[in-house]
């Protein structure tokens, strides 16, 4: 198994060493031919505007896309952005997911938060009890829209206020994941071993 992660800009290397502690191989990826004989493609957060605008100068927005059609491809904050088709704003993206996203959706004064999520897609049987996910918030994006394929993974109380109604910070839609939050700046792999999972599929 060998997932790539896009190493234009951002916060990239924490998922090679996620994946490297669950014994996969992981390749930095920066053109496009760095995507061939790749089992996963992991997009991590940072800056979606230069993520896209680098994408594009170096001529992968068409091969990630082809990638995306027939292979797994998971997109972390920015990363998410990047994978949706609406970001409310004028700017490259893959449009590979049927969501549309709200950047910077958790306002000022919870720019950056830490909460804990409920995730049954962490189950070994996706429908278990299981261990809540500990999830870093960083002027993360919300997702507002679905469309029919995608099934919600998690929701969250706006700001991880309990008095504010959830939203969706977690979606998948066959073999594409979407988180607003960061699971790599974390010690707990589960997120990395699912998408590994999905991967192998
Ligand atoms: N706010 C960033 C954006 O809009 C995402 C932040 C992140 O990836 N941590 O692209």
């Amino acid at each position: 198994m060998n997932i790539g992660v896009l190493a234009l800009q951002g916060a990239f290397i924490e998922h090679v060493h996620a994946l490297n502690r669950l014994g996969v191989t992981a390749s930095e990826v920066r053109l496009p031919h760095q995507l061939e004989n790749l089992d996963g493609l992991i997009i991590p957060g940072g800056e979606s505007t230069t993520i896209g605008k680098l994408a594009v100068e170096w001529g992968l927005m068409e091969p990630l896309r082809d990638f995306g059609k027939s292979n797994a491809i998971w997109g972390t904050c920015a990363g998410a952005i990047f994978l949706s088709k609406d970001a409310r704003r004028d700017q490259p993206l893959l449009g590979l997911m049927d969501i549309t996203v709200q950047r910077n959706a958790f306002g000022r004064q919870a720019e950056s938060f830490e909460t804990e999520l409920d995730v049954a897609a962490l189950s070994k049987n996706g429908n278990g009890h299981v261990k809540p996910f500990h999830a870093i918030f960083i002027r993360a994006p919300l997702i507002e829209e679905v469309g029919p394929g995608v099934e919600v993974i998690a929701r969250v109380a706006k700001g991880g206020d309990a008095k504010n109604a959830p939203v969706i910070v977690a979606a998948r839609q066959g073999r594409l994941l979407a988180t607003s939050f960061h699971p790599e700046l974390t010690r707990d792999d589960r997120f990395h071993q699912l998408f590994v999972d999905m991967a192998g599929r």
